[in-house]
């Protein structure tokens, strides 16, 4: 039984979030057992966008309660998939750095901007051939090396790829396993999105 404060509490969340669309991608990143998986069908369904997530509620056996909670996971794991991806990319960045600096390397001389030459086409006396020699920074090295033997001991380089690969029982492994079933779902069951329940 769906309390009527509860019914209101699901139609105001469901404005606040800019509509049952957003509610319903955003379950989709929850971890969703069956109940949640057929809620999320029904409510995506084209001919169900009338009916109350109440009496979807109801329908599927999923207290308001366990919509909320896992809207609310959902959104987070949204937000943590977002946020791995662009450290990840940040991390590239600062380790392609790390490593310039950690081995012997040439940069462009810049008093002559790398052309080898000055303004007055005297020869620059900084560099040879616009380049200047740069050599590998003991700091850079011992942090380079610090980084992969803390990676190994913690087991880091095995967490993050078990987050994305789907091998390791994480959100996303749910989110795919959740999308095949409901994709099964609705293939076996078509005559539902017809149906007009009050
Ligand atoms: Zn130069």
């Amino acid at each position: 039984m769906v309390s009527t404060r509860a019914k209101e509490a699901l139609v105001s969340l469901e404005d606040d979030l800019g509509g049952r669309a957003v509610l319903v991608e955003t379950l989709h990143f929850a971890n969703l057992d069956p109940r949640g998986v057929e809620f999320v069908r029904q409510a995506g369904s084209l001919g169900m966008q009338a009916v109350p997530l109440a009496t979807l509620c109801r329908q599927c056996n999923i207290s308001p309660y366990e919509i909320i909670k896992l809207h609310r996971e959902g959104a987070l794991n949204r937000g943590q998939t977002i946020a791995y991806t662009r450290a990840a990319e940040a991390m590239n960045a600062i380790m392609d750095d790390l490593i310039d600096k950690a081995v012997d390397h040439e940069v462009d001389c810049p008093r002559c901007d790398g052309t080898g030459e000055l303004k007055n086409k005297a020869v620059c006396p900084d560099c040879t051939h616009g380049k200047r020699f740069i050599g590998a920074d003991p700091k850079a090295q011992t942090k380079l090396l610090d980084i992969m033997q803390l990676g190994r001991k913690a087991g880091l380089n095995v967490g993050i790829v078990n987050k994305f690969d789907g091998s390791g029982g994480g959100f996303f492994d749910e989110f795919v396993k959740a999308s095949d079933k409901a994709t099964r779902n609705l293939q076996t069951e078509p005559a539902v999105d017809g149906q007009v329940v009050s």
